[in-house]
This record gives structure tokens, sequence and C-alpha cells, in this order.
């Protein structure tokens, strides 16, 4: 094994016991929550050594990095999850290879996905991203709805040819009320999960959690968390 394959492998072995236990504190089953391991600003060859350790789902969050990486690793079964802030000249891009898009934020986005989804003739999984910071109208700093407009974009989506509603997906939020409280802000989502998937009853995923917080949103109900740092180590400037 390389030194590389090494690290990596403890490193997720680390991380699969704190959502293990996580899972169990919470009496949750493990298989309710899937790991994502973001691997944004490393290269196609750790994604390659992750899928050897058992990853299936990968995510990326700038078109730049992620296209390149993901034709290197079109051998591999893995499913690719867009989760950065997404502009439409990027879209036909990213369309391209990722399977669920996170970061649905406005409806010119899913006019934008809807049209490339079924240019590429493939069904796209779009999550809605809550800005749980936001005001009614506007958009997170770091993208994200105003937790107002969710209904409007899910039903968008949900009738868009070529998407699939899957769900919601947040980032706690670093400044507002929720700042440093991210069970609070993961309850949150979780009561507007419930409140969508009364409409949408399919739409019961629910993103949340990164390496610092993943126990607060497993604890709240997330079926999926996004771990990059603890699983590659930290990041090598901003990304
Ligand atoms: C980078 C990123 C993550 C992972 O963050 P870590 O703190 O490195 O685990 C999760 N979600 C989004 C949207 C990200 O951009």
């Amino acid at each position: 094994m390389t030194d590389r394959k090494a690290q990596l492998a403890e490193n997720l072995a680390r991380v699969e016991e704190r959502i293990a236990s996580a899972c169990a504190a919470a009496g949750r089953a493990r298989e309710e929550v899937t790991l994502i391991v973001v691997t944004k600003t490393y290269p196609a060859s750790d994604v390659r050594i992750l899928h050897e350790l058992g990853v299936r789902h990968v995510a990326e969050n700038r078109d730049q990095d992620a296209a390149p990486k993901a034709a290197e690793c079109a051998d591999l079964s893995l499913t690719w999850h867009f989760v950065g802030q997404l502009q439409t000249n990027k879209v036909r891009s990213v369309t391209s290879y990722a399977d669920v898009v996170q970061s649905v934020d406005r409806i010119r986005l899913v006019t934008a996905l809807s049209a490339a989804a079924v240019r590429e003739g493939r069904e796209l999984g779009c999550l809605i991203q809550v800005a749980l910071d936001a005001e009614s109208g506007e958009r997170g700093d770091r993208g994200g709805v105003a937790p107002d407009g969710i209904e409007e974009l899910a039903a968008a989506v949900d009738s868009a040819p070529g998407l699939r509603l899957g769900g919601l997906m947040t980032v706690a939020p670093l400044a507002g009320p929720y700042a440093g409280r991210q069970r609070a802000a993961f309850d949150r989502l979780m009561e507007f999960s419930s409140r969508l998937r009364g409409n949408h009853p399919a739409a019961n995923m629910v993103s949340a959690g990164m390496s610092a917080d993943l126990e607060d949103a497993v604890a709240a109900g997330a079926t999926h968390v996004r771990v990059g740092t603890a699983v590659l180590g930290v990041r090598p400037g901003l990304g």
C-alpha cells in the first residue's frame, strides 16, 4: 500500500467510526447515512484511491477542477455530486458528469439544468440548497435559497424534464442566528424537509454536515454527510 493510500484508509476509518457512533447515539441504522467524500482541490489519483477503498460518492464544488477529474475517473463507478455555487454558463459541463446537483437555488438554474439534462439524455438528481440565514427573497452568501423559496423551486424541479427532485441540502451558517449552532440549524433543515416531503414524498434526501459537524447532522436526521478535510487533509488555500 502506498503512503497516501494508507493515510486515506486511516482517515476514512476514523470518519466511518464517527458516523457509526453518531448513528448509534441517535438510534439510527448506519445504512441510513451515506458518506460523500468532498475531493475538491485534490487530484484524480486520490479519487482513484478512495474508490479502491470503497468510496462510491464524491463531491466537487468547482466545474473547472471537477470536469477534468471526472473525465480521468470515468472508468470508475462513482456517483458525482456537485455542491458549489453554479453559474448557468457552467451547467452544460456539470451536467455531463454530475449525477446530483446539490446547489439548486434559483429558477434560472432549474431551467438551464433541465435543458442540459434533456440534451444529454440523462436524469439529473437535484437538491434544493437552503440558506438558513437568508431573508425572504434573498440568497445566502454561500448560495442557497431563503427557506420561504423552497416550495417554488421544488415545484419547478418536479415539473422540469430531465430533473428528479431529491431533497434538501444546507451548509451550516457562519453568521446570523444559527452561527455556531449547527444542531439547531440542522434541526431546522429537517423541519423544512418534513414539509417538503408532504408535497413530494420521494424527495427524502437531506444533505448536511461536514468534517466539523457531521455528528450534529446525523443526530438531526441527515441522510448524506459531505466530508472533505477529515478524509483528505487540510486543503491548501481556499477551497
Ligand atoms: C468543502 C465542502 C464540504 C466539505 O467540507 P470539510 O469541512 O472539508 O469537510 C462540504 N460541503 C460543501 C458545500 C463544501 O463546499
